[in-house]
């Protein structure tokens, strides 16, 4: 999004050219934030998402006000929020250690901020059950933390963070100290969650699984700048950039020139895409998703040579690694049917795709 759009997006918290630096130990700098906008929507779930050491926590905090910015501004409704301390900010944050105070029950963990805010008894213990409530905790709360599981733990985290109705909750990879069934499920609980309570959720995770699972939008960060803002069907679809398409899912980018409905890379492929709306001879790159390529010939539908390396087995489908003619590596998805004969690695397959379905976009340097 560009200064011009962030400024006509009137979003409940906007991003405005945020820099921030650190100076390293090492005696260089290292930039988080690169001059980045945002704007957060009203109760959206919007989810920051990147490889490690991009940026994401640091934007979080400095949402938060645990980190001052070097330049830029962050507006809620409008007004700007630099002078403004973290505990006057109506937001919240959960974090992956689930910080609770392991010397006070489930009750009076939640219950803290309330009670340090002088919040009268009666209303105190509704507002505690009600947040126990909301992460299906009622009837625990005399329990003390190390009598709970990690995900129960999180759970209180959650309704502790909940309990004084932020206007936005800040979550820096909640769930990644989970293990991975109770991750998932977490993530759908934590989605619903959302809707119930309305608040909107900013969300940390370099977990592109989760990132697409949970979110309303996506935002990939890399290097301390955003690469793409987007449902997670456009990240996922239209990636408009060689970092986003490899990053989100498993995809080969094939780069060459456009020409006639056809793309002809360095490596002498020449690929079918259909129409599209670019210049003779431009430098574009192709996006092939394992699922656009089909063992079986589909009459009308052009086909592209694949020599298989490995073929893993994982119960629903079997994913086919392997190579075009020239060298690149490339996936193909096989949905599994009970009985079918065996694929060995040295058979070269001509794999059939739906031209339309490719994603092309302006190429980028490999
Ligand atoms: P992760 O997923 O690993 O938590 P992240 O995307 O949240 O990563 P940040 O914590 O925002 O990354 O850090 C971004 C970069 O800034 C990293 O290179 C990190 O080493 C550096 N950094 C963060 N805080 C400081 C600090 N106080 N002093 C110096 N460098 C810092």
């Amino acid at each position: 999004m560009t200064t011009e759009e962030v400024a006509a997006d009137q979003g409940l918290v906007r991003v405005e050219a945020a820099v921030k630096r650190f100076r390293t130990p090492e005696g260089g700098w290292v930039t988080p934030l690169d001059r980045v906008s945002l704007s957060i929507r009203d109760n959206e779930f919007l989810t920051l998402l990147g490889p490690s050491g991009c940026g994401k926590t640091t934007l979080l905090k400095a949402i938060a006000g645990f980190e001052d910015l070097d330049d830029g501004e962050i507006y809620l409704d409008g007004q700007p929020l630099s002078g403004t301390p973290a505990y006057r900010r109506p937001f919240n944050t959960v974090f992956q250690s689930y910080a609770l105070f392991p010397h006070l029950t489930v009750g009076d963990n939640v219950g803290y901020g309330l009670d340090v805010a002088g919040v009268a008894r009666e209303e105190r213990d509704s507002r505690v059950g009600e947040a126990l409530r909301l992460v299906s905790l009622e009837g625990l709360d005399r329990r003390m933390p190390r009598q709970l599981s990690g995900g129960q733990q999180q759970r209180v985290a959650l309704a502790r963070a909940l309990v004084n109705r932020p206007r936005v909750l800040l979550l820096d990879e909640p769930l990644s100290a989970l293990d991975r069934k109770l991750r998932q499920a977490m993530q759908i609980e934590l989605k619903s969650l959302q809707h119930t309570v309305g608040i909107t959720f900013l969300f940390v995770t370099h977990d592109q699984e989760e990132a697409l699972t949970m979110s309303d939008r996506i935002a990939v960060m890399d290097q301390g700048q955003f690469l793409q803002i987007g449902s997670p069907a456009e990240i996922y679809d239209a990636p408009t950039n060689r970092f986003v398409a490899s990053f989100i899912g498993s995809s080969t980018v094939l780069t060459g020139s456009y020409r006639g409905g056809r793309v002809r890379t360095a490596g002498g492929l020449d690929i079918a895409v259909g129409t599209r709306a670019f210049p003779e001879g431009e430098a574009v790159d192709v996006v092939v998703r394992p699922e656009h390529l089909a063992i079986a010939a589909v009459a009308g539908r052009p086909t592209l040579p694949v020599t298989l390396d490995n073929v893993v087995f994982v119960g629903s489908d079997l994913h086919l690694h392997g190579r075009l003619a020239d060298g690149t590596a490339i996936s193909a998805l096989h949905r599994h049917a009970r009985g079918e004969g065996e694929l060995t690695p040295g058979t070269t397959l001509q794999l059939s795709y739906d031209p339309a379905a490719l994603h092309v976009m302006k190429g980028s340097k490999p």
